[in-house]
């Protein structure tokens, strides 16, 4: 096996019995889902924060907790045709991963991009799993997609895929069921497109089958923002550990889309500079701050690329082809929030960063940093805040819309972010404590994974060998 975070598998299992059983069943998980690396990732991350859980508690081992949380509950893959304007018909793979229900409906996000295959969908659904579990709110793991690519398609084109997507997969859904939402590729639009077609199938206004609803609609105010703006609470929270704040901080964020834009505006609020920004054609240097205002016109009424705000804005430059990270190569930089795609911060790029003088990094995006990469930045004693942690604060105001649509009742949007607010709270304090009760402390990675793991085990067991 290829050694990870530096330790080989025999030192591993040096350690302890319960290590040894973690080799075991990592094997396994490689050996009965080959090729599905970023899963293997998502297994190995979290596998390495256990060996004392287990170790205090071979109540988990016995009921081969790790063996059944390795393997979904149940994989749905169907076959999504739709027609594009000029008349071709096209083929595109839907997904559905209902990962786990211990705590609740499986919840998590549909990812409409070409890169999507089973094992992505897998490794989101099994991250969504402890995600879900740390916001204490009652919901279980699940994630979804297609390889569609949305780029470049017209509204028709989209309407007409979302219809033929849930066309098969609303057999599979209900508000007690399966509840997905956003991510890559899926915004209020599809959101929108794919609620009618179910509503229409079912012939039932079922509100809470779907989050990231419009406002009109069934849709929670703080939805929309909550990714991002509780990404960077997360993050103000671990600077505070530090006595440090966002206020004169300067801020990198990757991507432009959902996340990136509400992280980058909160950061604003709380007196930051966002000196770079990104999309996969590239990434934009504006020493001046990104102007959020031009960026949402861009990319939300434009539709266009980062390259268009580079255009549009005198002192911005276009750095075609290359990560946003690169920023740190000529500015200094506090805060680094990756909000884009899985592994887009590497090892060189954390080195960048360190040498830029980076405090904390904390993962908008679903597990963007890589391993390698955690590593340097640990050693070098930024606070790393880990996307299970740090990204719940969407998933978490999705189960306040479910919760709003079960009691048809409406928030406003300032009890809406207070909501948001204490759950980010809660989920940093959680984790803190975790670590320190494992004698790792500041170590947000573990105590996230500790936390969200012993509560999903727990269930389990209460619940039998189902
Ligand atoms: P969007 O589709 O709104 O935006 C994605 C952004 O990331 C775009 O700027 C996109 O650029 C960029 N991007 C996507 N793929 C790549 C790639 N392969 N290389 C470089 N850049 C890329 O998605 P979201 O903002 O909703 O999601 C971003 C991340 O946050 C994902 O990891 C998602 O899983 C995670 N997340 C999202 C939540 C949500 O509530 N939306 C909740 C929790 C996590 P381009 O336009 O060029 O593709």
């Amino acid at each position: 096996m290829i050694p990870h975070h530096g330790i080989s598998t025999a030192e591993r299992i040096r350690v302890t019995p319960s290590a040894a059983r973690i080799e075991t069943v990592y094997e396994q998980v490689i050996s009965r889902n080959p090729g599905e690396h970023e899963f293997h990732q998502a297994v190995r991350e979290v596998f390495d924060s256990l060996p004392k859980v287990l170790s205090r508690h071979p109540e988990y081992v016995d009921a081969s907790i790790l063996e059944r949380l390795c393997e979904p509950e149940r994989q749905i893959i169907f076959r999504i045709p739709w027609t594009a304007d000029d008349g071709t018909v096209h083929i595109s793979r839907g997904f559905r991963v209902q990962y786990n229900s211990a705590l609740g409906p499986y919840k998590g996000g549909l990812r409409f991009h070409p890169d999507v295959l089973l094992g992505t969908v897998k490794f989101l659904g099994f991250e969504q799993v402890f995600k879900n579990a740390l916001t204490g709110l009652p919901i279980g793991g699940g994630k979804g997609g297609s390889d569609f690519d949305p780029k470049g398609r017209s509204d028709a084109e989209i309407m007409r895929f979302c219809q033929s997507f849930m066309t098969e997969a609303y057999r599979h859904l209900g508000d007690r069921v399966d509840v997905p939402a956003g991510d890559i590729g899926v915004g209020r639009r599809e959101i929108g497109y794919l609620f009618g077609q179910y509503k229409r199938i079912s012939n039932r206004y079922e509100s809470g089958v779907l989050t990231g609803k419009g406002i009109t609609w069934g849709g929670s105010l703080v939805r929309t923002e909550a990714t991002g703006y509780g990404t960077v609470y997360f993050t103000e929270h671990m600077l505070a550990t530090r006595g440090r704040s966002f206020d004169g901080a300067t801020v990198l964020v990757s991507g432009s889309g959902n996340v990136a834009i509400y992280a980058i505006e909160k950061v604003h609020e709380l007196g930051g500079v966002v000196v770079g920004a990104s999309d996969s054609s590239g990434s934009v240097y504006d020493p001046e701050g990104i102007d959020l205002a031009l960026l949402r016109e861009v990319k939300e009424i434009q539709r266009g690329r980062i390259a268009d705000y580079a255009q549009q804005r005198p002192r911005a430059e276009f750095l075609p082809e290359r990560r946003v990270w690169a920023v740190a190569e000529r500015h200094d930089i506090d805060v680094a929030l990756p909000c884009a795609t899985q592994n887009e911060l590497n090892d060189d790029d954390a080195a960048t960063l360190v040498r830029a003088g980076v405090a904390a990094v904390a993962e908008g995006a679903n597990m963007p940093t890589t391993p390698e990469a955690i590593r340097v930045l640990r050693q070098a004693g930024v606070l790393f805040g880990p996307g299970k942690a740090a990204n719940a604060g969407g998933v978490a105001t999705s189960a306040l819309e479910m919760q709003q649509n079960a009691t048809r009742d409406s928030w406003s949007f300032e009890y809406t972010e207070q909501r948001l607010a204490e759950i980010m709270e809660n989920i940093h304090a959680r984790c803190a404590a975790t670590a320190e009760e494992y004698g790792i402390d500041g170590d947000y990675v573990a105590g996230a994974n500790i936390a969200g793991f012993t509560q999903v085990a727990d269930a389990m067991i209460a619940q039998g060998v189902i």
